[in-house]
């Protein structure tokens, strides 16, 4: 499970949709708990480094970004946990390349876009051998207070 704040959240969506209709990217910064429950506590965008006529449908990072993502998360007393990178016009649901270009361990948050407006958003996880991605449970700390607010 991967628990989002509403800052955390509200900040992917606006980069997603500053960034249409090519697809924006960037690290999650959080933490894990003994659980393995995920809490995103901030991202970190990154320029797509795709090509100019491929941005629209793919993503790519620099290694360097990736180094420097570490190291900042590390200053901070956090960790790299995931990405999130936004599908223009698409649903949240990973493309074949998005799997071919996974790493285990990682959380994928995927938003997606449409016709400039934010929509659906959620995470995935490679499964260990890499052949697929399974859904990770999304909790938005915003839909968390509707929900204590009603019981
Ligand atoms: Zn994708």
């Amino acid at each position: 499970m991967i628990l989002v704040s509403g800052d955390v959240e509200r900040h992917i969506r606006a980069e997603g949709e500053k960034w249409y209709p090519d697809e924006c990217c960037g690290f999650l910064l959080g933490q894990i708990d003994e659980s393995g429950r995920r809490r995103v506590e901030d991202i970190l965008p990154v320029p797509n480094a795709g090509q100019a006529e491929e941005r629209h449908h793919r993503f790519r990072i620099e290694p360097d970004d990736f180094m420097r993502a570490e190291r900042q998360a590390r200053l901070r007393g956090l960790d790299v946990i995931g990405f999130y990178h936004s599908h223009p016009d698409h649903p949240a649901t990973p493309s074949e390349y998005d799997r071919e270009q996974a790493l285990p361990f990682y959380s994928y948050v995927i938003l997606s876009v449409r016709r400039g407006a934010s929509a659906e958003i959620s995470s995935w996880e490679l499964s260990g051998d890499r052949a697929l991605f399974n859904h990770e449970e999304l909790e938005c700390a915003a839909q968390h207070r509707a929900r204590k607010r009603r019981y």
